[in-house]
C-alpha cells in the first residue's frame, strides 16, 4: 500500500472510532491528497554520512540546516499552493495566510534560510519573519513543518539508511526532532521512539523517561483513557514532560505514527491540563 494510502485509510477508521474529531481527520485527509500531488526535486539533502558514526557517537544527528539544498524559486512555489490549499481547507488564520503569501510574492520570504531555521529548531529566525510579514508565527511555523515533514518523509527512505543502533538520545538520530510517540512491541513489550518529522524510529529503554533519562521509577507514571484501549500516555515529575504511548500488540503493528499523533490530540489536551508539556530537547546540540 502506498504511503498515502496507508494514512488516509487510518484516518478513515480513526474517523469511525472517534467521530467527535471528524473535523480534524478530514482536514488531514485533504492535506494528504494535496501533498501526494507534490514531487519536491527542489528539495534535497546532503548529510555529513563520512563522520555520521563520529556525529552519532557524540549525540549529533544526522542532518541540520546546512544539509538541505533547497531551490528558492520552486521552494516558493511549493509554498504558495500549499497556503492556498490550507486557506481552503481551515476557518482560522486566513489573514496570517493572506499575509504570507503576500510576502511570498514580494520575496520578502526566504524559502530556504526558513526551512534550515525550521530543522535547526531556531524558532527566532522564525519568529522574525513572521513579525516581518504580520503573521502569527505558529501558522509560518505550521507551513515550514509541514513542509520539512513531507519532503523528508519522502526521500529519506529511499537515499539514507542511517542506523540508529546505539544511539541513547530522546531525539531523533536524523533529524533531532523530539519523538512524538512511543510504540511498545514484541514480546517484551520493548519501547520504540518515534519522530513525526522524517519517520526514524529508535529503541529506547522502557523504564526511564525518554526526555530527560529519568529511571527513578517513584516520578514515572502513566494514564489511561476509558474506552482508548493500546494507548497510554507516559508522564514524567521530574522533567514535567508527557510522551503518548501505543501498545501495538493490543492495536496491532506498521501504524503510521505521525498519524496516530495528530489523532490523539485529546491526550495531548488531558496531559497538558495537567500541567505536562511534550518532551523537549534536552542536550545542547
Ligand atoms: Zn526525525
Ligand atoms: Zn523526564
Amino acid at each position: 500500500m502506498s504511503f498515502f494510502r496507508v494514512r488516509t485509510e487510518r484516518l478513515h477508521q480513526l474517523q469511525k472510532l472517534r467521530p467527535q474529531f471528524a473535523e480534524v481527520y478530514d482536514f488531514y485527509g485533504r492535506l494528504y491528497s494535496f501533498l501526494e500531488t507534490e514531487e519536491g526535486d527542489w528539495f534535497s539533502c546532503r548529510p555529513d554520512l563520512q563522520n555520521w558514526a563520529d556525529r552519532c557517537q557524540a549525540g549529533f544527528p544526522l542532518l541540520n540546516g546546512e544539509a538541505l539544498c533547497i531551490d528558492e524559486v520552486p521552494a516558493r512555489g511549493f509554498l504558495g499552493r500549499l497556503i492556498r490549499q490550507l486557506a481552503e481547507l481551515g476557518h482560522e488564520g486566513q489573514g496570517d495566510l493572506d499575509a504570507l503569501h503576500q510576502a511570498l510574492d514580494d520575496g520578502s520570504l526566504n524559502v530556504g534560510s526558513l526551512l534550515k531555521a525550521c530543522l535547526d529548531r531556531d524558532r527566532w529566525a522564525i519568529v522574525q519573519a513572521s513579525e516581518k510579514a504580520e503573521a502569527q508565527p505558529a501558522v509560518l511555523e505550521f507551513i515550514l513543518s509541514t513542509t520539512l515533514s513531507h519532503f523528508l518523509q519522502q526521500g529519506l527512505s529511499e537515499r539514507f539508511t542511517p542506523s540508529s543502533e546505539g544511539w541513547q538520545q530522546g531525539y531523533c538520530p536524523v533529524c533531532g526532532g523530539v519523538p512524538v510517540m512511543a510504540e511498545l512491541s514484541g514480546e517484551e513489550g520493548g519501547k520504540v521512539l518515534h519522530c513525526a518529522t522524517c519517520l526514524t524510529h529508535w529503541d529506547a529503554t522502557r523504564l526511564q523517561c525518554s526526555y530527560c533519562g529519568n529511571e527513578d521509577t517513584a516520578s514515572l507514571e502513566y494514564f489511561t483513557v476509558e474506552g482508548e484501549t493500546g494507548y497510554r500516555v507516559n508522564i514524567c515529575r521530574k522533567c514535567s514532560c508527557y510522551l503518548k504511548v501505543i501498545d501495538t500488540r493490543e492495536l496491532g503493528e506498521g501504524l503510521p505514527m505521525d498519524v496516530e499523533d495528530i489523532s490523539t490530540v485529546h491526550l495531548d489536551m488531558l496531559a497538558q491540563r495537567e500541567g505536562f508539556t511534550r518532551g523537549k530537547r534536552q542536550a545542547a546540540v
